[in-house]
């Protein structure tokens, strides 16, 4: 198999002092970061399915060393005391002292101000790639600010094929970048109109199940358009991560206002797109980037948050197909290795169709 994984965040390679994707127990994930000889501790990966539990600032506050730990999402991370000290963080509605949650864009300014850097970094998204590369994936598209963007540009004997996705606020110097070094292929830039599920940020028609909110609104449709309307003057394309139907909604407001120019502009999982929100989006020449993955990974999480409704009707791939909207898939590595989901696409489109989606349609020409 040749897949294209169309989303990745090579950069949480980064963020993997302690491996808490292995950890069963809170007690597991307190061991792990106890017995590592640092100072500050970064970690992602986290899930409350893996640890029978959500994980606090108070099981964390007891350990000397200043902890961030990225919920396997990165949509939301938790952090203790020390680390609260260190940085000098206040309470807003990204910052929850109690439970130390950060949330979206605090919780990534929190976390660049702490990665590691050059040839840290560069260590990190080189065994990004070579993992990538020993899973039969051939092309990543990988989210990159402009410091990451700097940091691909100095690597050496780059295994997979590489297309690099700017941060909408950075994209000018990560555009730069890729002209300068003529290595790399240009993407989609990329802008949040919302969270996700598991954080409830996720922004929705109608508010969760567990709790009375609908979730965050990032973006809305005028400032989208006006988004697109600029990319499009520099003949870029967006790609806008949308997952509740509201947010969807926002996307599809914003394309109907514009009325693209350039086709296969990108929403990115269109978790819970409805029926009449897909027509409309293949009306307007869009590719969705779907995870077929995260259905079995988030079951327990999608129907805790959503109910049976629309827990059942998430991540509709075989509607899409049967729609003929275009899609692509990418695993936003939850997990990393493309069988995963591979797998269960296969189970809803059959294999041809999975291997043709997975494989970023290469028996069809190309969508960049
Ligand atoms: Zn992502």
């Amino acid at each position: 198999m040749r897949f294209v994984d169309a989303h990745t965040h090579l950069e949480l390679f980064a963020f993997r002092d302690v491996p808490l994707e292995k950890a069963r127990s809170v007690e597991d994930v307190r061991n792990m970061i106890l017995s590592l000889p640092k100072e500050v501790v970064l970690g992602w990966g986290w899930r409350e399915e893996s640890l029978g539990t959500s994980l606090e600032r108070e099981h964390l506050e007891d350990i000397p060393k200043a902890v961030l730990l990225l919920r396997m999402d990165a949509h939301v991370g938790v952090v203790n005391g020390r680390l609260i000290d260190t940085i000098g963080l206040e309470k807003s509605d990204k910052f929850d002292p109690e439970r130390g949650y950060l949330y979206e864009e605090e919780l990534w300014r929190v976390a660049s101000l702490l990665k590691p850097k050059g040839n840290d970094m560069a260590k990190a998204i080189m065994k990004g790639l070579r993992e990538a590369a020993s899973m039969g994936v051939v092309e990543i598209h990988d989210f990159v600010d402009g410091d990451l963007a700097e940091v691909y540009a100095g690597l050496e004997d780059i295994p997979v094929s590489v297309v690099l996705m700017p941060y909408y606020e950075d994209h000018e110097r990560v555009v730069d970048v890729v002209r300068r070094s003529k290595r790399f292929r240009l993407g989609w830039v990329k802008i949040f109109v919302d969270g996700s599920i598991g954080a409830r940020t996720a922004y929705l028609k109608e508010p969760y199940e567990d709790t009375s909110s609908r979730g965050l609104l990032l973006k809305n449709y005028r400032e989208i358009a006006s988004a697109v309307e600029e990319l499009e003057s520099k003949g870029l394309r967006v790609a806008l991560h949308a997952i509740g139907d509201g947010a969807v909604e926002e996307c599809l407001r914003a394309f109907e206002v514009v009325r693209p120019k350039l086709p296969y502009h990108r929403i990115e999982h269109a978790e819970l797109i409805t029926r009449d929100q897909a027509l409309r989006a293949k009306e307007l020449r869009l590719l969705l980037c779907m995870q077929p993955n995260f259905t079995p990974f988030f079951r327990e999480t999608y129907l805790k948050a959503l109910g049976r409704e629309r827990g059942s009707r998430i991540n509709p791939i075989g509607m899409l197909d049967e729609l003929g909207v275009d899609m692509i898939f990418g695993s936003d590595m939850m997990p990393f290795d493309p069988m995963y989901g591979f797998n269960y696409a296969k189970s809803i489109l059959g294999e041809r169709k999975a291997k043709y989606y997975y494989g970023g349609w290469r028996d069809e020409g190309r969508y960049l």
